[in-house]
């Protein structure tokens, strides 16, 4: 017999949070076993936990990944580069594009990715840098920058990036601040002084920056250290919302590992 969401939810916490963007653990649960959503979208579940008839496994999630990729290369194949190129804020030359991405360049042809300096590139890395080129730049960016709540339908979006960019990045920050300060320097980073006790705008790719604010907290009010990730209103004219989360993810990852090399 297989699952029933009674079961699913005796692996959630049972709060009814909503951070999933269900009005209850019990509706999650059935929308997991309809298939209408994934165990990831619950910030608090583990999904290996789960074993749901049709769910992912590493393989096959893996297998999806090289399938997205390839659909999403074909797609842009058909895209006149030197047209989008400026719109995009990267350069076009003989076919191929150059982006700006993390701390690195990437060039770009219809068959593949690759970094210039020969570091590996995650499938996952080049379905975002494919998507990018895909979205074509659709307006201007406004200057004006907003919480990812601020965007429609991004609830499950907003726990994904507490958990998996700003929780990890506080943490990071309260052990190495000043190992991670030095590594900011080989990044695309603007400083923004005074607006917290650290606060900085760092180009993901050139069109997609990312406000970052860091508080120290004190644990004599009992306050933990935050950070907040700011996107421009329009972010979503370049990308969709969980590519802009996944974004802030890899600059987290990519921060981290850099810093933990500067200070080791
Ligand atoms: S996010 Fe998780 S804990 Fe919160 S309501 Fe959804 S299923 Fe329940």
């Amino acid at each position: 017999m297989g699952l029933t969401p009674l079961d699913v939810v005796k692996l959630l916490p049972r709060t009814n949070c909503g951070e999933c963007g269900e009005v209850s653990c019990l509706a999650f649960a059935v929308a997991v076993l309809s298939g209408k959503r994934s165990p990831r979208d619950c910030p608090y579940l583990d999904p290996t936990l789960l074993a749901i008839p049709g769910e992912k496994t590493p393989d096959s999630e893996l297998e999806q990944t090289r399938r997205i990729l390839r659909e999403i290369r074909q797609e842009v194949a058909g895209l006149d580069f030197s047209r989008l190129a400026p719109a995009l804020g990267i350069e076009e030359r003989g076919g191929r594009l150059y982006l700006p991405y993390l701390d690195g360049t990437v060039e770009l042809t219809p068959e593949d990715a690759r970094r210039l300096d020969g570091q590996e590139l995650d499938p996952r890395d080049k379905i975002l840098l494919y998507n990018y080129v895909r979205f074509q730049g659709k307006a201007p960016l406004s200057g004006t920058f907003v919480g990812l709540e601020a965007f429609p339908h991004s609830v499950s979006k907003v726990a994904t990036l507490r958990r998996y960019a700003e929780e990890k990045m506080a943490r990071a920050l309260e052990q190495d601040e000043s190992g991670l300060r030095r590594a900011l320097s080989v990044f695309r980073v603007k400083e923004l002084p005074g607006e917290a006790d650290l606060a900085f705008e760092v180009w993901v790719l050139p069109r997609v920056p990312l406000r970052i604010y860091y508080w120290r907290g004190s644990p004599e009010e009992g306050l933990s250290p935050q950070v907040k990730v700011l996107y421009d209103l329009r972010a979503t004219e370049y990308l969709d919302l969980e590519s802009l989360v996944f974004c802030a993810e890899r600059f987290t990852e990519r921060w981290i590992e850099v810093g933990e090399c500067s200070s080791g």
